[in-house]
Parts: C-alpha cells; structure tokens; sequence
C-alpha cells in the first residue's frame, strides 16, 4: 500500500488541490493552510501540517542511517578479520 502512494505520488496522480485545479476540480488550488500552491512538494516539504510528520521522519532516518553505518563497520571487522586469519594461514 505505501509502495503504491509512494509511486502515485512520484507520477503526481495525487488528489492534491494543484491537480484537482488542473482539472477544473478545485476553485484554486492552493493549500488551505499556507495558501500556496498544493503540489506534491509542498505536501511533502513545505507545508506546515506536516511539521511534526516530517520531524518524525528526519529522526527514523537518523536512526536506520546509524544503523547501516554500525552494520558497515560490522561487515568491515568482519572482512578483515578475516583478511587477518588469512595472512596468519599463509
Ligand atoms: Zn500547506
């Protein structure tokens, strides 16, 4: 389900005010809160409902990036761990 909104909103099929206006659908096509154009970025970026939306996702993004960078370093021991018992074979 997230795959499929994800993607409509990458192709723009989006029931956002900016479309809807586009096709005779909405009177304006503005957001109603920050009175600019309701377009997939401004959802996304700007728009200041989702304020707390997108603080949330900076902080999940925070944590997964410390994550691969921990599994990173995890697979790097590993390897010259194993570089290291190598040489010691040879
Ligand atoms: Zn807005």
């Amino acid at each position: 389900m997230e795959e499929k909104v994800i993607t409509h909103m990458r192709l723009g099929h989006t029931g956002f005010n900016f479309i809807l206006d586009e096709i005779g659908q909405h009177p304006t096509g503005l957001c109603a809160l920050c009175n600019q154009p309701e377009t997939v970025q401004h959802v996304v970026l700007e728009c200041e409902i989702y304020t707390e939306e997108r603080r949330d996702l900076r902080t999940q993004l925070k944590e997964e990036e410390k994550q691969c960078v921990q599994d990173e370093r995890e697979h790097l021991l590993a390897k010259a761990s194993w570089k290291v018992l190598s040489a010691l074979i040879k």
